[in-house]
């Protein structure tokens, strides 16, 4: 549709007109476009009037079309995607694997053109991926260091996990809900997000904090950068904007951690785990 006969929308022409807009080039669709905002939480409310993406979702194409610009051609797995980001993955990539996770569905089999998978015990083989996609999935994950695990073995050596997920980076990491004896119990008074499978929605189970690329190296070996953008002419202004690339490394190891076990090979075995304070696994 036009961009013209977009904005003839009367709601969106009463939202442009209350809080302006801005011009500029959407990283989603690849158009100049307008942005508009729907309400002062940036993150949820400001829009591409072409392809309706949010901040999150315009960072995380702009740092895949700069730093992995052969994205098309590379063998993606994106776990529980949400549009509209999902419709250009899929139809700009042959190699693009849509999961989500249904409960009463064997795992590894389609549903309603999903496969059906668990993030935590995936029933890909080892060494699958180039890249492996999350967009605010992980705060909601019950066992997030199995998933972390999983993301890695399915991996290539070499391979990123890419993501989004809320950043609490001032503060240690909330731990709102957990598993006890296969029972859910809250800490905090549960808080559910929008699921497209779940009517109730998806229940925020981690609020991480600073400790969330520590977490993630202790799960998993792989090493994560943090990436901020702000800019504007990207629409890309908002809360919570960080794009997350985990790397698993190609040596089959990682090379911290195997210098950490060369430093300290004189000690007595195991201790490397005890100096940085959690068991490693690799
Ligand atoms: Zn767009």
């Amino acid at each position: 549709m036009s961009i013209v006969k977009q904005l003839l929308d009367p709601q969106k022409i009463c939202h442009i007109f209350k809080r302006g807009f801005r011009v500029g080039y959407c990283p989603v669709c690849g158009e100049r476009t307008l942005f508009f905002k729907t309400g002062d939480w940036l993150r949820d409310h400001f829009f591409c009037v072409r392809c309706r993406s949010i901040p999150r979702g315009r960072a995380l194409f702009l740092v895949l079309s700069e730093q992995f610009p052969n994205w098309r051609e590379l063998i993606i797995h994106e776990s529980s995607p949400g549009s509209p980001t999902y419709e250009f993955f899929s139809a700009a990539n042959a190699n693009y694997v849509p999961t989500r996770f249904f409960p009463n569905i064997a795992p590894g089999t389609t549903h309603h053109g999903f496969r059906c998978e668990d993030l935590a015990r995936q029933t890909f083989g080892n060494e699958t991926f180039d890249m492996v996609v999350t967009q605010d999935v992980l705060e909601h994950l019950l066992e997030p260091g199995a998933a972390f695990r999983e993301i890695a073995r399915t991996l290539k050596p070499g391979g990123v996990h890419l993501f989004t997920v809320p950043w609490y980076h001032w503060q240690e990491t909330r731990i709102r809900a957990r598993m006890n004896n296969n029972v859910i119990e809250y800490l905090e008074t549960p808080e559910y997000h929008d699921n497209l499978v779940d009517a109730k929605g998806a229940l925020v189970v981690t609020e991480w904090g600073k400790d969330l690329c520590d977490t993630i190296y202790a799960s998993s070996g792989m090493t994560t950068t943090v990436v901020r953008i702000f800019d504007r002419r990207c629409g890309i202004e908002a809360q919570f904007i960080e794009v997350f690339i985990s790397r698993k490394y190609a040596n089959g190891g990682n090379y911290l951690l195997n210098r950490w076990n060369a430093q300290f090979s004189e000690l007595e075995d195991n201790k490397t785990s005890a100096l940085i304070g959690y068991p490693v696994e690799v």
